[in-house]
C-alpha cells in the first residue's frame, strides 16, 4: 500500500517537521503518537519516517531511510494568464500530471485586470500547488515562478539554455496544421539521444496568441505543435499537453 507523503517545512540530517494544516489534520485525525510510521518528502526527497513528537501545531519525524523517489515531468508549462478559476484547475492538475514547474506570462491577450491582479495571486498558486503534490504523492512541489511579460520569458528562456542543453521550446497552438506535439517531443528524444530532453511548453489565453507573439516565438526558435484538430481551451491543452509528455517520455 502507498503512504500518504507529507511534506516537511523544516528538515536537517536526520529529522524533518511539518506544521499548519499538516500537523494538525495528522495529530486531531489520524490520532500521530510517537512511534507511528510515515513518508515524509524533505528537500525534495522521500523518507520513511517515524514520528517522534506530535502536538496539533508540529508534528516531528525521525527519518529513517530514503525512499526511491519519482521524478518530476522535466516539463515547465509557459501559461499565459487568464480566468484564475480556471487557470487554478490547471495549477492543480499539471501538478497531479507532474508538471516540474509553471511559468504565468502576461500575454497580449491576457485580460488587463487580471494581468494587473497576477502579481497577487502567486502565493495562491504555490499553496494550491503545494496542496495538489502532497495529493498526488509527489515527492517535490512544482516550482511557480512570478508572472512576467511574456516576451521576458521567451527571450530569456531561450538565451540561457540555448545551445548547450537539450532544452526544446514549443508553443502550442491551434492554427498549426503539420507538426503534433507528439512529432514535436519525438525529435526531441532523438535528438537528446540518453539523455531526458527538458521541455518548455507554452500555452495562450483566451483568445490564442496575437500575430506578433507567433512571430516573437518564431525569432526565438520555438517550435508551432498541435494537440489535433480541435480548440481546446487552454486549461484542457495543459492537461493533454501533459498527458503526451508523460506517454513518450514515461
Ligand atoms: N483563439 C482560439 C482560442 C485559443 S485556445 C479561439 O478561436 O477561440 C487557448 C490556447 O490553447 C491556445 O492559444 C493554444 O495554446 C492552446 N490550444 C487550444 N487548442 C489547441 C490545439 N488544437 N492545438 C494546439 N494548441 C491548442
Amino acid at each position: 500500500m502507498t503512504r500518504r507523503r507529507w511534506i516537511a517545512e523544516h528538515w536537517d540530517e536526520a529529522t524533518a517537521t511539518i506544521v499548519g494544516a499538516q500537523a494538525e489534520h495528522m495529530a486531531r485525525v489520524l490520532r500521530a503518537q510517537p512511534g507511528m510510521e510515515a513518508d515524509v518528502v524533505a528537500g525534495g526527497h522521500v523518507f520513511h519516517a517515524e514520528v517522534a513528537a506530535a502536538t496539533p501545531n508540529e508534528i516531528r519525524f525521525n527519518l529513517i531511510a530514503e525512499l526511491q523517489a519519482d521524478p518530476a515531468l522535466p516539463v515547465t508549462l509557459v501559461v499565459a494568464v487568464y480566468k484564475f478559476d480556471r487557470m487554478e484547475w490547471a495549477i492543480e492538475k499539471a501538478t497531479e500530471l507532474g508538471v516540474a514547474a509553471i511559468a504565468p506570462v502576461i500575454a497580449r491577450r491576457t485580460e488587463k485586470r487580471l494581468a494587473q491582479a497576477a502579481g497577487k495571486r502567486a502565493e495562491r498558486w504555490r499553496r494550491i500547488a503545494h496542496e495538489a503534490a502532497q495529493q498526488a504523492r509527489r515527492s517535490d512541489v512544482p516550482v511557480i515562478y512570478e508572472p512576467e511579460p511574456l516576451s521576458t520569458r521567451v527571450r530569456a528562456a531561450s538565451a540561457a539554455t540555448r545551445p548547450a542543453s537539450g532544452s526544446t521550446y514549443i508553443v502550442l497552438a491551434e492554427q498549426e496544421r503539420t507538426t503534433t506535439l507528439r512529432l514535436a517531443l519525438e525529435e526531441a528524444m532523438a535528438a537528446a539521444q540518453t539523455e531526458m530532453p527538458t521541455l518548455e511548453i507554452a500555452i495562450g489565453p483566451e483568445g490564442g496568441w496575437a500575430p506578433e507573439e507567433e512571430a516573437l516565438f518564431d525569432a526565438n526558435g520555438w517550435r508551432a505543435a498541435s494537440l489535433g484538430p480541435r480548440i481546446l481551451r487552454a486549461e484542457t491543452a495543459a492537461i493533454a499537453a501533459l498527458a503526451v509528455v508523460a506517454s513518450c517520455l514515461e
